[in-house]
């Protein structure tokens, strides 16, 4: 009776390990069955989720509308070599980093806005590469770079808070605003504001192609010009790494505005390697009070010094002091 208790347990022993071993290598081998399930736009739905509005100054010369369709059902992979070339001084870009195609007129205008500082070489691999891919996309677009001068803690909310000011100056409906190591990698993401604010980058190479987490609104985000300012922007006050995109989640969700997402092979981005930066300590607590603040700590409370603006032929720079 004790050898064929002792051996019962043997074999349920082994069955634990191989069930062990057995979940790591699915998980290796297939990382996508771990993958959290979330809501998204299908295909057939996009388009009549985008919002279809444009910047008053738009050229009407143009008698036809600009077709998004085929952009969107030519989904494909487009992190080639091609859409990494060097773009040329001047071609068909307007100095301060503005298209608009030619042969017909754009149903849509966005600015997008990056924050920055000291990531020269990733500043001009983005450059090249999103020019290269957006032209191909027929939107009326615009990149403006927020730099932030000074050497206090990167303030990543607040450089998109001044963005968002001077985008909005320039009359863009749109915004999105970009992490400057994130590349596009499906050509059918339309770089176009959706009646919902949207997550973009929701399937990262960095994250095995995952969302971490459900609330996730970092990284790549379009929201409209008007539901950005009905939350009051972003916060102010997170100095240093982290936090400051769930607190702009939070915003929204105060206000009862969901979030929306395109399918994941829509979504997917690469990240360009960098170190880690230093987190924010204050990050948690600051972001416990985020529905307390958002009314007084935001676009209402924007301090500032533009130290300059310049418009080089790629990109429209806001230099300042935070
Ligand atoms: N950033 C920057 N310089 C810095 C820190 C951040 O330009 O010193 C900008 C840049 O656009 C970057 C974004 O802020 O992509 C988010 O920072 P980071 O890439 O470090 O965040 P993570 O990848 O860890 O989410
Ligand atoms: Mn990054």
């Amino acid at each position: 009776m004790i050898i064929r208790l002792c051996q019962h347990n043997f074999h349920i022993f082994d069955f634990l390990i191989f069930s062990a071993a057995l979940t790591i290598l699915i998980y290796i081998l297939l990382p996508h069955r771990f993958a959290l399930n979330y809501d998204y736009i299908k295909k057939e739905r996009m388009e009549e989720a985008l919002l279809a509005i444009t910047t008053p100054n738009i050229s009407s010369q143009q008698a036809i509308d600009c077709s998004y369709k085929e952009t969107i059902a030519d989904s494909k992979f487009v992190y080639d070599a091609f859409h990494r070339e060097k773009i040329l001084r001047g071609e068909e870009i307007r100095l301060g980093g503005e298209y608009q195609p030619e042969e017909c007129r754009a149903r849509y205008s966005t600015a997008i806005i990056v924050p920055y500082r000291d990531r020269q070489e990733q500043l001009a691999a983005f450059l090249n590469y999103m020019h290269n891919y957006l032209r191909l996309q027929q939107i009326h677009y615009r990149i403006f770079v927020v730099e932030q001068s000074d050497r206090k803690p990167f303030n990543r909310a607040m450089l998109f808070n001044i963005g968002a000011k001077v985008a909005s100056s320039y009359g863009y409906p749109c915004l999105i605003l970009h992490d400057v190591d994130l590349m596009p990698l499906n050509s059918g993401q339309l770089y176009a504001c959706t009646t919902l604010p949207r997550h973009m980058s929701s399937a990262l190479d960095n994250w095995r192609f995952h969302l971490p987490y459900r609330t996730l609104f970092g990284g790549v985000v379009a929201i409209s010009t008007s539901q950005f300012k009905m939350i009051n922007g972003m916060s102010n006050l997170y100095h240093g790494w982290g936090g400051e995109d769930d607190d702009l989640y939070e915003r929204l969700h105060v206000l009862s505005i969901e979030i929306c997402r395109f399918a994941p092979a829509y979504s997917e981005y690469t990240m360009l390697k960098h170190k880690q930066e230093t987190p924010n300590k204050n990050r948690m607590a600051l972001l416990r009070s985020a529905s307390l603040r958002m009314h007084t700590d935001g676009l209402n409370s924007l301090v500032y010094k533009e130290v300059e603006r310049k418009m080089h032929s790629l990109f429209t720079l806001i230099l300042v002091e935070t």
